[in-house]
């Protein structure tokens, strides 16, 4: 999947992508999750939830440290907004981060995280200013291998098993200043931007999984150029994708068979 460029298809080029557009992601979106919808799930986390507020709100020097390895698929990513106690109300949420000269200390725990188990980094929500509620949330780009970051419980899920789901949790993380995405308070802009983005995969994600299993997708291969890439992409979206004959047995990935 990293070799075709569809753990970063609207990434631009130059940050690791296949600077293909949306619409192209959406497409390549529908074809993985028709063949295995926990693949789909952990290649829409790493393109919406991880590359793309990286893309729009980091630095450019944090895109060069920590997009242009998880838009290339070379790294995984994973977003961490939720926790025990806020969901649809992210402005009630616990997790902490608090100036100290050029760094943050986190303190917290997020809750049902996709990818957490195998992610390298994580887009993290915290709160800077409690008093004011929603904009006092403040957004990080945070390496799992720091030290105070560790996974808690492991969600067995009903469907989906092969996409981990899993707690993290924060113990005097110490973050650079330089890893925030936008300015202090911004976060609750980040997260919005992000789960609006993430809502051109969510269709094409579940129409694709549930289909008959009268095509399966087959591999594009990459040739050297993006520009193959594209073309590949489009010649699917004029219908002239190539398909393989139904097989005899579903697959049914949840329970660890790889796509294929
Ligand atoms: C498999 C799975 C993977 C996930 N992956 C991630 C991830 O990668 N990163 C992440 O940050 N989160 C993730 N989540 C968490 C998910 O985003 C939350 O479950 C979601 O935001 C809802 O939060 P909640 O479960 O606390 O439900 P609640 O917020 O408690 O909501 C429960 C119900 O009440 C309704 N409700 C809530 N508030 C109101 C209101 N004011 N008015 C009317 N109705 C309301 C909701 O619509 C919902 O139906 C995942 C969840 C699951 C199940």
């Amino acid at each position: 999947m990293a070799e075709l460029g569809f753990m970063g298809i609207a990434v631009p080029e130059e940050y690791g992508g296949a600077g293909m557009d949306n619409v192209c992601y959406a497409i390549a979106m529908e074809e993985i999750s028709r063949a295995c919808a926990s693949t789909g799930v952990i290649m829409s986390v790493n393109n919406s939830l991880a590359c793309d507020p990286i893309l729009k709100f980091g630095s450019e020097e944090i895109k060069r440290e920590y997009l242009v390895p998880m838009a290339s698929g070379k790294k995984l990513g994973c977003f961490g907004l939720t926790e025990p106690g806020a969901g649809s109300d992210a402005g009630s949420q616990k997790t902490t981060a608090v100036r100290d000269g050029d760094f943050y200390v986190v303190n917290g725990t997020k809750n049902f995280i996709t990818n957490a188990p195998q992610a390298d980094t994580c887009v993290l929500f915290t709160m800077t200013d409690k008093a004011k509620s929603h904009k006092g949330i403040t957004a990080f780009v945070v390496d799992m291998k720091w030290k105070g970051v560790s996974l808690g419980k492991h969600e067995k899920k009903m469907g989906i098993k092969a996409s981990a789901t899993s707690s993290i949790v924060f113990e005097d993380v110490r973050v650079p200043a330089k890893n925030r995405l936008g300015n202090e308070g911004d976060g609750f802009k980040v997260a919005l931007s992000t789960l609006d983005g993430d809502g051109s995969a969510s269709p094409p994600r579940r129409s694709g999984s549930p289909a008959p299993r009268s095509r399966t997708l087959s591999p594009i291969r990459r040739t050297g150029s993006s520009s193959d890439r594209r073309s590949a992409i489009s010649r699917r979206s004029s219908g002239c994708w190539r398909t393989s004959p139904p097989r005899s047995t579903p697959r049914d990935c949840s329970h660890g068979e790889p796509p294929g």
